[in-house]
């Protein structure tokens, strides 16, 4: 995708603070953390939002929650965290680019605003 600002961060296009890259997917840390630690986990195929997921191309998602788990335990995640997906105008999403924030590091409130 030419316009897509995560598609350009997974090509070295945009410079961004990498945590993790995999052949699916590609893991950095937010621009603007919302906690002490939020980066973000995006599918290396562009995929608009979760609305656009199919049974073709959804197996990513089970992928990125398996590194999730991962890097959770790498940075020291006990206390938990919360994984969140912005899907859709209405839902807060700002780029067009799936992708799931991993926030952790504080107590997060329920429910969200
Ligand atoms: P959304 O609002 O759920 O679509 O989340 C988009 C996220 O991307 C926001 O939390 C932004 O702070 C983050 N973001 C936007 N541009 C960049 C960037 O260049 N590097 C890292 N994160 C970014």
């Amino acid at each position: 995708m030419e316009d897509c600002l995560f598609c350009k961060i997974i090509a070295g296009e945009i410079p961004s603070n990498k945590l993790y890259e995999d052949e699916l997917c590609y893991a950095f840390y937010d621009i603007d953390p919302q906690a002490p630690v939020h980066f973000l986990v995006v599918p290396k195929t562009h995929i608009k939002s979760a609305d656009e997921l199919t049974e073709e191309n959804a197996g990513v998602v089970a992928h990125i929650f398996v590194v999730i788990s991962k890097l959770s335990k790498e940075l020291g995640l006990e206390n938990g965290y919360r994984i969140v997906n912005n899907c859709g105008q209405d839902g807060g999403q700002t780029v067009g680019h799936l992708h799931f924030h991993v926030l952790a590091k504080r107590c997060l409130a329920w429910p969200p605003g």
